[in-house]
């Protein structure tokens, strides 16, 4: 059972904290963590290495073959799902011009939107997980080997290897899209438990591919606690555990070697004098805590990374900055979980990537639901880039790294401002339909 909290810790919270107090006033804040250590010391007293996301590269790379059959359009990256790094130079103007302050350095956008297959950040780990679990059922039947090309999974005959298993998930959308295309493709029975906040479109995609989609009044957690007891019966059954799953988290980890190697290709420099400072939309955390662990595998200190999240569901900078982690919950701060950005929509934190981040992360930042549509009418404005509301979050640290001065002081402890590159990640929205695109834009002109 999750620890509950008393009305004398909340009155002790309110008094001592003034990142609590703006949570529960809904004000956008940043928390710059006081407890994250240097590189050597995290990575020192952690669970996972380096090592562990070097294996996971190595997995994602024997499952190219299979992908390049079942996936032709991953063919033009040889099987590797993998997502442009774009700079930004017109949305970096206009969000100066905006905010009154010219944001230092130079501003890219990593669009994981625009990932093959489920077009979010979720086609990284959520992907992942179920080649992990096809792959050790492969095989232990005996009917793949070591040095075999994975091609062959793509065939009838481990189709109907993989229609004697299933697998479960629970979603607020896109991960129970990207579980749910990738688990259907190689013929495992699948059920994905969607939350209230799911939208339509994606419950219909589901079905269409032949998912059994089962929906929910609750919120997120809702969905998960029936699926891992549905599941839990049936031992044939692999639940895809969002908030508990290190294979997960490592399927995203992967990201930060591929991020090294466009950076390397397109002459940026990551060094102590040119910090990269990475933004990355936080829900239960497994998405951007595996790719924040992977950046600092590779780029030790001088990457820093920040989740941000909506006011309405900052479970995670509620969860680092009390230091309660799953022990807390938004509403346990009067807080009502609800927001446009449905892929964060999230009250409490994974209490794993909480614990095991704390040393490695910079801060975390809150920004409000009309923050985010404006800066989706913004960035699809000068850019003609389309992404879903929850992807946006990213895209307000680089402001904040000149407005805010929590934020900027960080910055200016690091290096040199004019020298850092800022990396928005964008976690989703390339198959968001184009009525339900109109509207978020439409929605976020409507606040200028
Ligand atoms: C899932 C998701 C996130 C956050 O990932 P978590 O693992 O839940 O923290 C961010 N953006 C989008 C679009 C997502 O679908």
């Amino acid at each position: 059972m999750k620890m509950s909290i008393n009305e004398n810790m909340i009155k002790e919270l309110r008094e001592n904290s003034s990142i609590f107090r703006a949570v529960e006033n809904l004000e956008e804040t940043v928390w710059i963590n006081d407890k994250k250590l240097p590189y050597d010391e995290a990575i020192a007293q952690c669970t996972l290495t380096a090592d562990d996301v070097a294996s996971a590269e190595a997995r994602w790379a024997r499952f190219a073959d299979f992908f390049k059959v079942a996936f032709p359009e991953t063919c033009i990256n040889n099987g590797l799902i993998e997502s442009p790094l774009k700079e930004l130079s017109s949305m970096k103007d206009a969000l100066s011009e905006k905010f009154g302050a010219a944001i230092p350095g130079r501003l890219f956008l990593k669009m994981d939107s625009h990932l093959p297959i489920s077009g979010s950040i979720k086609a990284r780990g959520g992907i992942y997980e179920v080649l992990k679990t096809a792959e050790d059922i492969a095989l232990s039947s005996g009917l793949l080997h070591e040095g075999d090309s994975y091609a062959c999974l793509a065939t009838d005959r481990f189709r109907e290897l993989f229609s004697q298993y299933s697998v479960a998930v629970g979603s607020t959308g896109n991960l129970g899209l990207s579980i749910g295309i990738i688990s259907a493709k190689l013929g495992f029975k699948v059920t994905v438990h969607m939350s209230a906040d799911a939208r339509e479109w994606k419950k219909k995609l589901l079905r269409s591919k032949g998912v059994r989609v089962i929906e929910y009044e609750g919120d997120y957690s809702a969905a998960v606690e029936s699926g891992r007891k549905e599941a839990l019966k049936d031992d044939h059954c692999h639940f895809v555990d969002d908030e508990n799953s290190k294979t997960l988290f490592l399927g995203y980890s992967v990201a930060a070697l591929r991020l090294k190697n466009q950076l390397d290709g397109m002459g940026i420099k990551v060094d102590a004098s040119h910090p990269l400072m990475v933004y990355l939309p936080c829900g239960v955390g497994g998405g951007p805590g595996g790719v924040a662990f992977g950046l600092k595998t590779v780029f030790g200190d001088n990457v820093h990374c920040f989740f941000a999240e909506p006011t309405h569901s900052c479970c995670m900078l509620l969860g680092m900055a009390t230091g309660l982690h799953n022990g807390i919950s938004v509403r346990d701060a009067g807080v009502d979980n609800m927001t446009i950005a449905d892929g964060l929509a999230v009250g409490r934190a994974s209490g794993f990537v909480g614990k095991l981040m704390q040393p490695f992360m910079s801060g975390c930042y809150t920004l409000s639901d009309e923050r985010m549509s404006m800066l989706l009418a913004m960035l699809a404005d000068t850019e003609k880039i389309f992404l879903e509301p929850s992807a946006l979050a990213g895209m307000y640290g680089p402001v904040l790294s000149s407005t805010d001065s929590g934020m900027r002081t960080y910055l200016e402890s690091v290096s040199s401002p004019a020298d850092a590159t800022h990396i928005a990640w964008a976690t989703g929205g390339s198959m968001v339909p184009t009525e339900e695109m109109e509207e978020f834009v439409a929605n976020g002109n409507s606040y200028f």
